[in-house]
């Protein structure tokens, strides 16, 4: 008996031809891609509406490798952060965070993450392996349903800022981007996806060579080759040279702005000089800069004050650069940007 295959790794056009295969009809695969990609069940059983032999033909050649609740955590502001168990053991979290008008989901793209930036609780994992696209698209599904059930609308954003590196996973990350925005699944739009990186400068221009629609998001934290190497260890093989070639590239063919990440880290990265150089980088396309106040991780780095983050902000501001403070949600439970470790398994 061959193994079975995850069916969410087929085509329509292949589950209706083996469906023709076992003298069924066509229309039948039209129902089960439904079950499957719109209304996001993971097993045969509940596809009521299918006759239990065909039921019985996809089990004996199927199966579903999906994610398991181990843990759920709320935070006083609303988060939820979930570590799901994936079908080899391993565990990776998602975090819903709402707000009045959105619901956002942060998901994994990686079991942990091999470029051991030193800010970061992830880094400190070892990366175990990349997840598959219907592992990503599992922690969509499950913060579009609890949207639903605690605040009675869908989910209205995704970032890919969980446990890992997206563009070091670039196939499975951008397949579960095209089921998420397919119109036969979740039909969400790429507008209000935004991926982020620690500057994988060959695939930001892959991603440019694909012409994607959704949001690019840079982490940078520095605009100085010297702190960022320091601060983040890819930056010794992938300067920021090579990463604002790879911007500017992604810029020309998609038209499209770039969100910096900048994490504001005490005496290192968030005097006025700082800004200055920051504010020169951001000339080689259009931009929205993020400024993060950072989540405390054991490490030797301290948060930047209120007052000098929103000093640096006007700084920046005075060069006509569009600013945000993000202050992060759900540190009480650790399931702030950079504190996903998996503490709870
Ligand atoms: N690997 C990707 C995406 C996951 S990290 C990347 O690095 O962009 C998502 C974001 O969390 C990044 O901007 C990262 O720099 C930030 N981050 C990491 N550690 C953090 C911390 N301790 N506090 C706040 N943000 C952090
Ligand atoms: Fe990996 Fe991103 Fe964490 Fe760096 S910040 S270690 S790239 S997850």
């Amino acid at each position: 008996m061959p193994d079975k295959i995850e069916i969410r790794t087929i085509t329509k056009k292949e589950l209706s031809d083996f469906l023709v295969e076992k003298g069924e009809k066509k229309f039948r695969a039209k129902q089960i891609w439904e079950w499957i990609w719109k209304k996001t069940i993971t097993n045969f059983e509940e596809m009521n509406n299918i006759p239990l032999k065909i039921r019985n033909f996809l089990n004996e050649n199927y199966k579903f490798e999906t994610i398991e609740e181990v843990s759920s955590q709320d935070s006083s502001d609303g988060t939820i952060k979930n570590a799901f168990r994936l079908h080899d053991g391993h565990v990776v979290e998602a975090v819903l965070i709402p707000s009045r008008s959105r619901t956002t989901v942060c998901v994994s793209s990686q079991v942990g993450c091999n470029l051991a930036c030193r800010f970061c609780a992830t880094g400190k994992l070892k990366m175990q392996r990349n997840l598959t696209a219907a592992e990503i698209f599992d922690q969509v599904a499950w913060a579009n349903k609890l949207s639903m059930k605690i605040f009675d609308r869908k989910l209205t954003n995704i970032v890919y800022m969980g446990m890992g590196e997206p563009l070091l996973n670039y196939d499975n990350v951008l397949s579960s981007i095209e089921r998420i925005t397919s119109e036969e699944s979740l039909a969400m739009s790429p507008y209000r996806i935004t991926v982020s990186t620690s500057g994988i400068t060959k695939n930001i221009k892959r991603l440019a060579d694909d012409n994607v629609r959704f949001e690019l998001a840079v982490s940078l934290h520095t605009a100085s080759n010297t702190k960022r190497s320091e601060l983040m260890p890819i930056n010794e093989t992938q300067d920021l040279g090579m990463l604002s070639d790879a911007i500017t590239y992604f810029h020309q063919k998609t038209g499209k702005r770039i969100t910096y990440e900048y994490l504001m880290l005490k005496g290192i990265n968030d005097s006025i000089p700082d800004a200055i150089k920051l504010a020169k980088f951001c000339k080689i396309a259009p931009c929205k800069i993020n400024l993060i106040e950072f989540n405390s991780i054991d490490s030797e780095y301290k948060k930047s004050d209120m007052e000098i983050m929103e000093k640096f902000a006007n700084h920046l501001e005075g060069y006509n650069l569009i600013v945000n403070i993000r202050r992060s949600k759900g540190k009480d439970i650790d399931a702030a940007c950079g504190q996903l470790a998996n503490k709870t398994s």
